[in-house]
């Protein structure tokens, strides 16, 4: 079989499994010391200066067409394989999290109080690998494979631009055109040596929103001369989730979180104003739109009934779900097969996490998978987003050999199967 492989792939047809997996393991060390060394250099979104250069560096020596910096200090890489054939993109994330290192590694953070806690020091390691593996590889490569090093997948600071948004306005699936999208995430809750996949949703949508509740400072012990906002915002609270309970099919998952409340400075002074600010999620469009008309009516109602005022306001545009388009998914979960061995290739359930993956998504038929890097004997099993977030590097090798197997698959497909021909082609 895997004899019948080489030699188809010397014809330049099915994919060269045996090449890529030699390569990506002869890559392996370098894997490692890459993936340390932006660990111990992590950078905020729309800060990662230091990242960008080095991914752009290393692309330009594998001979790619580099735009850098794009949507601020993000990478464009593109390698034009040695046979006509469609466009694929691999997509990596460069940002840190403003979370500080409590593991005592050896590659531990130099940059006080930030952390790779999103394990986006593996993906853009990965992808720069895959991108190594297929330059090696180039003269058969069957198409065209455009590689994306995106800043600030965790959103930008506020008041700025940045992420996919920006990336997809700055024209990085135009030229050339970009006909589907892959892209990984590290996951805890897996085993090192499983991938998971999901036809549909894999992450929620996403907003943030806040709400300013006015009222009128008077005495503690006077409050009908004032108006107080802080039981309005407490009634506030528990409607909220009335929408979220009563006003939504419970088939649909959705969560409301109010994550934050101020208001008030003294125990009895009535305070002037109350701000809460919070989030919502949902894997579905329609329930994402509904949940936000309700929160806004349900916001101005409660305000009214107590005879005051109260303002909702979107922190920004907020990301849609990611959905993984079907025929792309099934065409696809065959190759992360013969990566990965098919007990090891689970079918997972979605997350209300969120990704901003999800904009690019939305722009060509896109799937994004889960990586396992859960190591129970080594300890590593901590979540992402915590002090303590690790990861298992032998993700890295693995990593590499399904990103660079997803690229060539679609390239040797042809590009987009029509759905109806999908399966069959397998
Ligand atoms: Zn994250
Ligand atoms: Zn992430």
């Amino acid at each position: 079989m895997m004899l019948a492989l080489v030699l188809a792939a010397s014809a330049g047809a099915a994919t060269p499994d045996a090449s890529i997996r030699t390569a990506a393991e002869a890559l392996a060390p370098r894997l490692v010391e890459t993936r340390r060394d932006l660990h111990m250099h992590p950078e905020l979104g729309n800060r990662e200066t230091r990242t960008g250069e080095l991914v752009a560096q290393r692309l330009r020596a594998l001979g790619l067409t580099v735009r850098h910096p794009v949507a601020k200090t993000g990478v464009v890489g593109v390698l034009v394989g040695g046979r006509p054939g469609p466009v694929v993109a691999l997509r990596a994330d460069l940002d840190a999290l403003p979370i500080p290192e409590r593991n005592d590694v050896p590659y531990k953070s130099v940059n006080a109080g930030v952390k790779h806690a999103c394990g986006h020091d593996a993906h853009t390691t990965i992808v720069l690998g895959a991108a190594e593996v297929l330059a090696g590889l180039r003269k058969d490569l069957p198409g065209t494979v455009v590689f994306l090093f995106q800043p600030a997948e965790e959103g930008p600071p506020e008041g700025e631009e940045g992420g996919a948004r920006l990336m997809i306005q700055e024209g990085v699936l135009d030229d050339p055109r970009v006909e589907a999208v892959y892209g990984l995430h590290m996951d805890p809750s897996l085993d090192v040596g499983d991938v998971g996949w999901a036809i549909g949703p894999i992450f929620a949508s996403s907003d943030r929103f806040v709400i300013e509740v006015d009222g009128k400072k008077t005495h503690g012990a006077y409050p009908h001369t004032g108006l107080d906002p802080i039981p309005v915002a407490a009634e506030l609270v528990q409607a909220l989730q009335l929408v979220v309970s009563r006003q939504i099919d419970p088939q649909e998952p959705r969560v409301l979180t109010i994550g934050s409340i101020r208001g008030g400075n003294r125990f009895n002074i009535i305070a002037e104003q109350v701000t809460l600010e919070g989030t919502i999620r949902s894997l579905d469009a329609g329930v994402r739109t509904a949940l936000r008309e309700r929160i806004a009516r349900t916001v101005a109602g409660v305000a009214a009934a107590h005879g005051t005022a109260a303002r909702l306001r979107w922190f920004d545009a907020g990301n849609p779900p990611t959905v993984n388009e079907a025929a792309l998914t099934r065409a696809s979960v065959p190759s992360l097969e013969r990566v990965y061995g098919k007990p090891r290739v689970r079918e997972v359930k979605p997350q209300m996490g969120a990704e901003d993956f999800a904009l690019l998504a939305e722009r060509a038929p896109a799937l994004y998978v889960k990586m396992g890097v859960r190591n129970e004997a080594k300890g590593i099993t901590a979540m992402i987003h915590t002090e303590d977030f690790d990861l298992d590097e032998g993700v890295l090798p693995l990593g590499v050999r399904a990103m660079a197997t997803l690229a060539w698959d679609f390239l040797a497909r042809g590009g987009p199967a029509p759905p109806s021909l999908a399966p069959a082609k397998r």
